[in-house]
């Protein structure tokens, strides 16, 4: 009976042993950080910090590996890839430690997010690109303000300029009243009348040329008499406020057919 207990308990004692020696070794091989001292713990499930990337601060930032507890350095070219963020005491700080890679862990406050700088600047971008937009906006409306309001000005000062000229031509040689001026009516003096010679387009016949397929015959300038006249007048004015009155002698000149200068 006795014999069989004892094969019973060294059996289960087998079993134990096997059991607490596999765990320990286990344990051993998840690295020192495992050990009551060195123990990442609570992994922080933080979503907003965790499987994004990041990079080191520094140039030449310490990462531990943690299985073998090996050291090496990260430059700030690289990018991690941070998986899970990890609250443990490791080479004398305590605090979160970022995990990437397979087992490799970095001082968390020695990463800079990339993802958010990546963001940020996609953001800067944008802006700079809608601000440059803006300021040609600016600059085109300015552009176009401008070339309006000048065109605005000529037109404003070619108007006045008209008016002016206008109301400057009419006014009363006594008083110098601007527009003054009420046509009375106009006095025919008598006309003067001579033969002139001028010249004229005319169509003038020519022969059939069958090779041009055609008349030679096209306009012409030729010399036509012209009687020319020369009509007197006197033009009334009163001045409709000092009722002033005054005259302005003006010609007229006319052309009529006398008969044409035949060529032959
Ligand atoms: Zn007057």
């Amino acid at each position: 009976m006795k014999k069989r207990i004892s094969c019973k308990a060294s059996l289960l004692l087998y079993l134990a042993l096997s059991i607490v020696s596999m765990s320990a070794y286990g344990q051993y091989k998840m690295g020192s950080y495992s050990s009551s001292k060195n123990k990442f713990t609570v992994v922080e499930s933080d979503s907003a910090l965790t499987h994004q990337w990041y990079r080191p601060k520094s140039n030449k930032q310490i990462y531990y590996n943690g299985y073998s507890g090996e050291k090496n350095y990260l430059s700030r070219r690289d990018a991690i890839y941070v998986r899970a963020i990890e609250k443990g005491s490791w080479a004398g700080k305590t605090g979160k430690w970022a995990k990437f890679n397979d087992y490799d862990f970095v001082w968390f406050n020695d990463l800079e997010n990339y993802n958010q700088e990546y963001i940020a600047n996609i953001e800067h971008e944008k802006n700079m690109a809608l601000w440059a937009m803006q300021e040609r906006w600016d600059r085109e409306f300015a552009e176009f303000l401008k070339i309006v309001a000048i065109g605005v000005a000529v037109i404003a000062i070619t108007i006045i300029l008209i008016v002016w000229l206008y109301r400057r031509r009419r006014r009363c040689p006594n008083c110098k009243a601007p527009s003054a001026r009420v046509k009375l009516g106009d006095q025919f003096l008598g006309k003067k009348s001579h033969l002139t010679q001028m010249e004229e387009e005319r169509y003038v016949s020519g022969r059939w040329n069958s090779y041009l397929g055609r008349n030679e015959g096209g306009y012409v300038k030729v010399p036509v008499l012209k009687k020319r006249t020369t009509r007197y007048y006197t033009r009334h004015y009163k001045c409709k406020y000092c009722k002033h009155t005054w005259t302005k002698d003006y010609t007229k000149v006319g052309y009529s057919d006398v008969g044409d200068i035949e060529i032959k």
